[in-house]
């Protein structure tokens, strides 16, 4: 059994080399980036471009599709050509569609060489059109496609059967002189899964793709991804994520999103201080909350904005917010820069506070055309 006392105390950020996936770099000391995986057929070219769209505008940076079929290889071109974002395909069996993903100019393939192999082994061939066309390829490892070899040897999946399956895979094409590969070793527990990848990062220098996989519905699965990616990412471990969500993938990019941001990993664009409320409170502070959320999703600059209760605690508790409201007898005080400006009915807060954001949003000199109602 792990626990937390055996983890490896904080480091530096450790150094990976870097691969490129599209215009996107990962590893080698390049930020964090948050990828996804689409939920649409792939052979639907509108549905998933439209999908893609939606990530891309909630912070994606590198997207996946799955590609099962002939069909969906055949979407490859015209949507790596339209996407914003970097376009990954992830194969699992089938040469011809690693050949075709690179063909269509796909910034990344996922693909096992040990599942090639077992099939058709052409894992030469592949080496060499990726390296020819500069497409970096993850091998992705979980519990779930786990080595029977390798579940003998261990007794069952553990953190250094992951490993040991991932450094295979690895040399597989290494044998064929490739090695423009990202790395991932999933596994449903994060505490498996926080040890897989620090014994993978001490053994090799490969970009590291972080991911608890089959995480869960959305409460869960963010949980137990933001548990195992903030130990991992303090300890300088990870060049690029996935949280795993039964939910929409929008809802992952977000989570993804906000867990760089929380670690001080990606700036951060919106921050919501609200109270948790208490007896004190003088106003539904939850709905006030959701509503101010709503009213600023999409600002244009970074801003910390507070909302409390009560105007007891209130301003001391929000002072480093950029500004916010502490409420109290059916008006909520109003303060930018820790002065309150303004003392408005409760049914006029929410408007008064975007009307100085915007002020403050003019006086950075920043285009606030992006503000939504
Ligand atoms: Fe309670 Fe006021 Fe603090 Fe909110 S700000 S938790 S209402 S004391």
């Amino acid at each position: 059994t792990i626990n937390l006392g055996q983890l490896e105390p904080p480091s530096a950020r450790q150094r990976t080399r870097r691969v490129l996936v599209g215009d996107v770099p990962v590893g080698g000391g390049a930020p964090v980036s948050v990828q996804s995986m689409t939920t649409t057929v792939t052979a639907d070219v509108d549905a998933t471009l439209r999908q893609i769209a939606e990530l891309t505008a909630a912070g994606c940076q590198i997207v996946r599709v799955a590609v099962p079929s002939q069909d969906d290889a055949e979407a490859l071109p015209a949507i790596a050509r339209k996407s914003p974002i970097p376009v990954i395909a992830d194969i699992h069996f089938q040469p011809r569609y690693v050949f075709a993903a690179i063909n269509a100019g796909c910034a990344g393939v996922r693909v096992n060489p040990g599942n090639i192999r077992k099939f058709d082994d052409r894992v030469g061939e592949i080496a060499r059109a990726a390296q020819a066309a500069g497409t970096p390829i993850r091998i992705g490892v979980n519990a779930g496609s786990l080595d029977p070899r390798l579940l003998a040897k261990y007794g069952g999946v553990c953190s250094e059967a992951l490993v040991e399956s991932a450094l295979w895979e690895c040399s597989l094409f290494e044998e064929h002189g490739f090695t423009d590969l990202k790395i991932s070793v999933k596994h449903h527990d994060p505490l498996v899964m926080v040890r897989a990848y620090q014994q993978l990062s001490r053994q090799c220098d490969y970009p590291l793709h972080l991911g608890v996989t089959e995480a869960g519905p959305a409460f869960q699965g963010t949980v137990k991804s933001t548990a195992a990616f903030a130990i991992l990412l303090h300890q300088g471990i990870g060049d690029t994520i996935r949280v795993s969500l039964s939910a929409p993938p929008v809802e992952e990019v977000k989570v993804g999103a906000a867990i760089l941001e929380s670690l001080g990993l990606r700036e951060r664009r919106l921050e919501i201080v609200s109270c948790p409320s208490c007896g004190r409170a003088q106003v539904d502070v939850y709905k006030l909350t959701e509503q101010v959320q709503a009213a600023f999703e999409g600002f244009p600059i970074p801003l910390r904005v507070a909302v409390m209760g009560c105007v007891v605690n209130g301003p001391g508790e929000a002072r480093e917010a950029d500004l916010g409201v502490s409420s109290g007898n059916g008006k909520g005080q109003i303060f930018v820069g820790g002065e309150i400006v303004a003392t408005v009915p409760d049914s006029r807060i929410v408007e008064t506070l975007v009307d100085e954001a915007l002020k403050i949003a003019e006086q950075r000199g920043m285009d606030s055309d992006g503000l939504q109602d």
